[in-house]
């Protein structure tokens, strides 16, 4: 893009975190031009990352669900290599349900977290065949009242299992961008997404969510973002913060 024509973007007060830069300190820059601009960050990673989708695998919403729960402080990789024997052994709701705690735990034990996750997993999945007929349903209301299921695991499967633009996925990559990338100053999962449903189209959504992910995975990492070679480098307030030896 030429420099004339790239968005104007709100200076910012340096970042003392370990994380490299993080938070924006109060930028000056109207909701609208915040708009166009987060539009604009779209449009360069939907370039960058044409597919979107979630690297979890799975054959129905109700697979994705699961994985979805396992995936908590989880590397995808890891969840993917545990799905396919656990939905071998346990292909239903109602069979995970009646999985006796301790064999479900050893099943899932490598991805962490295991006693809250395999609680997690019997529950929700009790609460389908209960409440649902043990079809996963297609409602946030719905999806959050079940065990073990809160809005970022919901709108994962909303999102990628419906085709349902319910809110944007906040997990730790875009708690991190949003911040960076000036989209939001808020400190909780709850607010950010907030911000972020008010930052972009609704008919964006669930794209925002997956690339700003995918970005994170790939160029702005916690410790040590690329800014140098970062796509979206000249629209976000973060990229002069970073020292020219790690840009
Ligand atoms: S320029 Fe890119 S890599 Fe650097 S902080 Fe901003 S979004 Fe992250």
């Amino acid at each position: 893009m030429p420099s004339s024509r790239r968005a104007r973007i709100p200076a910012r007060t340096p970042s003392r975190s370990p994380r490299g830069p993080s938070r924006a300190a109060a930028p000056e820059e109207l909701p609208a031009a915040r708009r166009k601009r987060a539009a604009a960050v779209l449009e360069r990673l939907r370039r960058e990352f044409p597919r979107p989708v979630t690297a979890l695998r799975h054959e129905n919403p109700f697979q994705l669900l699961i994985a979805t729960i396992l995936s908590a402080q989880c590397t995808d990789e890891r969840v993917n290599m545990v799905t396919p024997g656990l939905f071998s052994r346990y292909p239903s709701p109602a069979l995970l349900a009646a999985a006796a705690p301790a064999e479900l735990e050893r099943e899932i034990r490598s991805t962490g977290f295991f006693r809250m996750k395999a609680k997690s997993i019997r529950g929700c999945s009790a609460a389908i065949v209960e409440r649902h007929g043990g079809v996963v349903p297609g409602s946030l209301d719905e999806l959050t009242r079940l065990p073990g299921v809160g809005r970022k695991t919901a709108n994962v499967v909303l999102g990628q299992a419906f085709g349902v633009a319910s809110g944007v996925v906040v997990d730790t990559h875009v708690h991190r961008l949003s911040g960076r990338l000036a989209f939001s100053t808020a400190a909780t999962p709850e607010k950010i997404e907030q911000d972020l449903m008010g930052v972009f189209r609704k008919a964006d959504w669930i794209e925002a969510g997956s690339l700003l992910i995918l970005h994170g995975r790939k160029t702005c990492a916690a410790r040590k973002p690329r800014c140098g070679e970062c796509t979206v480098r000249d629209l976000c307030p973060s990229a002069a913060l970073v020292p020219p030896s790690r840009a």
